[in-house]
């Protein structure tokens, strides 16, 4: 099925070369599959950057970063968009995300770690940015045997925060040491999508990092805008991105506390709201955590469902890759069950366009956003 990743145990024979190098690719009757980098550290030995009898290597990585940027076509020069997302855009290891002209990239595997200064260089050609920062802080860098690492690439350093635009909003950006690359840009798109659901509403939106959801429902018309992340950080980014978006002091409430909690803590109060986002972090990383992270999908959906009006919306998400579009789906139905209402499914979303899925590694399409609404 061309599978990007090739196992340890797929390769009769690893040439004896660095980790990150590029390397030819042969099946067993010699002919070439491909060229791809090698890590016989990592337990995916071969990545592939091209199929079939490509001649050199030369110049590979810079085309691969080259096109995934041309794929994005043009776009507002203080938006956020992914430029380049790994398997997605044929480069495994590499992540771009622009953020109004500053450029945060993580290399996660040994083959994009050798193949930095081309990155970076292919990068401040094709975009012009103002300055390249790098975040490769991400624990699956161990897994490769590469440290952490972090700092200006190219250009200037980046502000401490960069305010981008996206659709009606505008977000405070912390580039250097927020979480991921500095926003959660796979929910762009559901973040615009939930402002249509937001006119007069009382809306809770739970693990709110800098209140991306918050922002658009306020946009959309809420009534008032409650914001919980159990990091104090977060929501105080959070308080100033609903107050840069010009949303009155008092229609809002930002809480630094443990969504679990405050749900329970909430539904034993008989509080009431109209829309509800449930977005938490990934509980499962593989499969010997799935059931631990089913019953907690399970838990907080009951909780947000509970404390829904009539007529209410959960938007709810999952960015576990264990957890299918079917699993997320069939634990959000039991969590109904237990709420004892029923609910229809009014959109079924994923990632945003500009962090397409390889349709043959379908482990990296890990996003599911159902929005639902309770009828009886
Ligand atoms: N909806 C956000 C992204 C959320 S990411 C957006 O659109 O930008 C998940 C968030 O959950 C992180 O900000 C993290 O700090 C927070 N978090 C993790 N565990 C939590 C918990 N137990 N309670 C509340 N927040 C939590």
């Amino acid at each position: 099925m061309l599978h990007p990743w090739v196992f340890a145990g797929e390769v009769a024979e690893l040439p004896e070369a660095a980790p990150g190098s590029l390397v030819r690719i042969v099946d067993a009757r010699g002919r070439q599959t491909g060229i791809g980098y090698l890590n016989p550290r990592s337990k995916i030995v071969l990545r592939y950057l091209a199929r079939g009898g490509v001649e050199s290597a030369e110049g590979l990585w810079s085309r691969r970063i080259r096109e995934a940027i041309a794929r994005r076509g043009t776009y507002a020069g203080d938006a956020a968009r992914r430029l380049v997302n790994a398997e997605g855009d044929g480069a495994p290891g590499v992540i771009v995300d622009d953020y109004a002209g500053w450029l945060s990239v993580q290399l996660t595997t040994a083959g994009s770690e050798c193949a930095r200064d081309e990155i970076v260089a292919a990068l401040a050609q094709t975009r012009g940015p103002l300055g390249i920062y790098e975040r490769s802080d991400v624990p699956e860098r161990a897994l490769e045997g590469l440290e952490q690492r972090t700092g200006v690439l190219w250009g200037a350093e980046p502000p401490q925060t960069v305010e981008i635009r996206e659709g009606a909003a505008r977000l405070l950006v912390d580039v250097r040491e927020g979480q991921k690359t500095g926003l959660f840009l796979d929910q762009r798109e559901n973040r615009l999508a939930v402002s249509g659901y937001a006119r007069d509403a009382r809306v809770l939106n739970t693990f709110a990092y800098s209140g991306g959801f918050s922002v658009h429902a306020a946009l959309g018309g809420a009534r008032e805008v409650t914001s919980v992340d159990i990091s104090a950080e977060a929501c105080s980014l959070a308080r100033r991105n609903l107050e840069l978006n010009g949303f009155p002091l008092d229609a809002q409430r930002t809480y630094a506390q443990n969504a679990f909690d405050f749900l329970r803590r909430s539904a034993d109060e008989r509080e009431r709201y109209d829309l509800v986002i449930i977005d938490p972090p990934a509980f499962a990383r593989g499969r010997s955590s799935l059931e631990g992270a089913l019953r907690g999908y399970r838990e907080i959906n009951l909780r947000g469902l509970k404390l829904l009006e009539p007529g209410g919306v959960l938007v709810t998400c999952s960015c576990s890759r264990p957890v299918t579009r079917e699993i997320f789906r069939e634990v959000v139905q039991r969590a109904a069950f237990d709420a004892k209402c029923s609910v229809q499914i009014v959109e079924e979303r994923g990632h945003a366009g500009d962090h397409p899925v390889l349709l043959q590694a379908p482990e990296t399409d890990y996003l599911v956003c159902l929005i639902l609404r309770v009828i009886a």
